[in-house]
């Protein structure tokens, strides 16, 4: 793989960071991954704006242009053959030779790219032949400022593992009040009687963009009701469907939640239209 390092671009054997950089002690930085398509990316401002929403939050400066991001990740798509990728950023604070929580001032951050390998874009959804995933459900024990996408994600990344030891695939979690969060890798949809719904934005869940464009879609649409607000975990339990979406997955749905069937256990219908609005409207965003 070729990776991006501080302006250079190299296989990912060669990229060398400090271990004194910040991104390394503290996880102080932060991340985003944006789907490309055979070079075409989705979303890619609003990944951007999110990203750039992270350094300011946590007081590191936007190092580039939105023009030579966009460059960056042209490139890397286009050396590492194009296809279906995430493209990986990552912005740490940098390296000021020792550790010390302080801020240090006129850091250099530290700036580096690759590309995950994604599923290839989803094509017009059938339910019949869409595979549901299996989830299981744990108390949100990360910290209270989930809306920024750091790198410092121990949190989520304890609670994947909760799923991936039973061999399921993803954790959704809900807080001391029993309300419904985020997943450790996506956000969460229900579908109640036609109606669908999704945690309301704040600091418990990442704005995700894939939930953006699913709203939007939805909305713009206007063949489905979309609401944002509180969701128990009762409700989620006694959804009719399921979904959980990311930029890998889109819009995936859920059949198993806690080793109980959600809704009939099968792939639902308002999926399946749901799905279908969102294909359409993906590379408009
Ligand atoms: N929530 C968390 C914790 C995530 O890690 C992710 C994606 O990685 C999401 C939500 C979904 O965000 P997006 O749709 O921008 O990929």
């Amino acid at each position: 793989m070729i990776v991006y390092l501080n302006g250079e671009y190299m296989e990912a054997e060669n990229a060398k960071i400090s271990p004194l950089d910040r991104g390394f002690i503290f996880g102080d930085g932060i991340y985003d991954v944006t789907p490309s398509y055979n070079g075409k990316m989705v979303g890619f401002q609003l990944h951007l704006n999110r990203m750039k929403n992270g350094l300011d939050a946590i007081g590191i400066p936007n190092p580039l242009t939105d023009g030579e991001w966009e460059e960056i990740a042209s490139n890397l798509s286009e050396k590492n053959g194009g296809q279906n990728l995430g493209i990986y950023f990552q912005i740490s604070r940098g390296n000021e030779g020792r550790r010390f929580h302080g801020f240090p001032h006129d850091l250099k951050p530290t700036i580096f790219g690759m590309v995950i390998k994604i599923d290839s874009y989803p094509k017009m959804p059938d339910r019949k032949n869409q595979i549901g995933l299996k989830v299981v459900s744990s108390e949100d024990m990360r910290w209270r400022q989930c809306n920024i996408k750091s790198t410092a994600i121990l949190g989520n990344v304890l609670h994947f593992q909760e799923s991936f030891a039973l061999n399921k695939d993803e954790t959704i979690m809900f807080n001391s009040t029993n309300e419904l969060t985020e997943g450790s890798i996506s956000n969460v949809f229900i579908v109640k009687n036609g109606i669908v719904a999704t945690p309301i934005l704040d600091h418990q869940l990442l704005p995700g963009i894939s939930r953006h464009m699913a709203i939007e879609s939805l909305r713009s649409d206007g063949s489905i009701e979309v609401q944002e607000r509180v969701i128990s975990m009762d409700e989620v339990r006694e959804a009719d469907e399921v979904w959980i979406t990311n930029s890998s997955k889109h819009i995936a749905p859920v059949v198993e939640l806690d080793e109980q069937p959600v809704g009939n256990g099968l792939v639902g219908p308002v999926w399946e239209k749901a799905m279908s609005i969102y294909c359409k409207a993906m590379f408009e965003f």
